[in-house]
């Protein structure tokens, strides 16, 4: 079976889909989701997009199935530990964190629970879906615990009498608290990543691979950052650009009309906030506009 095109493999849909999809879109892919379609072509490269459950990402880029997968390391490692086990294909390789997605990978137990530390999951019950994760935790402190695997609802399980407590992903903990269970343990930090197949790709691939990884660290970068443009008052120039955060090299112009005053110009790795606003403006700064940026490149 050959294929020329490159196929990357995201999240059909789910909390995963819109920022994949906004992210290779940025990137200059263009393309109309039909979410009942297994592939996507995108029309201006030669590349395939997969739309798969989340589950199935780890294993299709393990496999050499799809050259590229956007999906949460919580997800990535959880299957790299399960093929582990069985003695299956877990190679890849971790080209970038991506910055979205985050949540974490906690232990929570119901509030009623005497909770003095990890001893006390001894030999207790826990839901989750994520059992090699659990697993590798509690053994590596040397804490036996029994399972419960559940794909779904994992947080009533307690209520429902059938764990001690949960092991399950969190990002505000307002479905905990309704649930009447308290965050414990914290045993994993996720965000997405795209990850590579370790099966050897042809030099035409790869080429198109490094080229989307260029502009995927330029939409990341421009993301972060941001263009600053002010007016300031010669005598404070140097107290002023040292406020600017991670802004090298400043563009400084004069002003038509007041030659006391002059335009910075710069790009700023960091957003500005309203505190450093405040602070520039205490120091004789006038017209300041924080203005996002598109692209980066170089
Ligand atoms: P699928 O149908 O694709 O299997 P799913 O229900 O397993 O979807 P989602 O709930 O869409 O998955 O979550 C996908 C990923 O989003 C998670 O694996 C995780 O990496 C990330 N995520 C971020 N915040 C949260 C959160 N609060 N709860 C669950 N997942 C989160
Ligand atoms: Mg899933």
């Amino acid at each position: 079976m050959t294929n020329n095109r490159l196929r990357i493999a995201v999240q059909k849909s789910g909390r995963l889909s819109k920022e994949s999809h906004l992210l290779l879109r940025r990137c200059g892919l263009k393309f109309n989701v039909d979410e009942r379609r297994l592939i996507t072509r995108v029309d201006n490269l030669p590349i395939d997009i997969l739309q798969v459950r989340d589950d199935d990402i780890p294993g299709l880029v393990m496999d050499g199935v799809v050259d590229l997968g956007i999906v949460g390391e919580n997800v990535l490692e959880e299957v790299e530990l399960e093929r582990q086990a069985a003695n299956k294909a877990c190679q890849y390789q971790k080209l970038k964190p991506l910055d979205f997605g985050r949540c974490k990978l906690s232990i929570a137990l119901p509030e009623e629970f005497d909770y003095q530390g990890l001893a006390s999951l001894q030999n207790k019950r826990i839901a989750t879906t994520y059992p090699y994760l659990l697993k590798r935790y509690l053994q590596e402190r040397d804490i036996e615990f029994q399972e419960c695997l559940l794909k779904g609802s994992v947080e009533v399980a307690p209520r429902a009498g059938l764990a001690d407590g949960i092991c399950d992903l969190v990002s505000t903990g307002a479905t905990l608290e309704a649930n009447g269970l308290v965050e414990t343990q914290v045993i994993f930090e996720s965000q997405s990543a795209i990850v590579q197949s370790a099966v050897t790709q042809s030099d035409e691939k790869q080429a198109l691979i490094d080229k989307l990884m260029s502009r995927i660290n330029g939409v990341i970068k421009a993301r972060e950052s941001k263009y600053i443009m002010l007016h300031a008052p010669k005598s404070q120039l140097n107290a002023i650009v040292d406020l600017l955060p991670g802004a090298e090299n400043p563009t400084i112009l004069p002003l038509n009309d007041d030659p006391s005053k002059v335009a910075i110009h710069a790009v700023s790795s960091e957003d500005l906030f309203w505190d450093t606003m405040e602070e520039l403006r205490e120091l004789g700064a006038s017209s300041v506009l924080v203005m996002p940026i598109e692209k980066m490149l170089g």
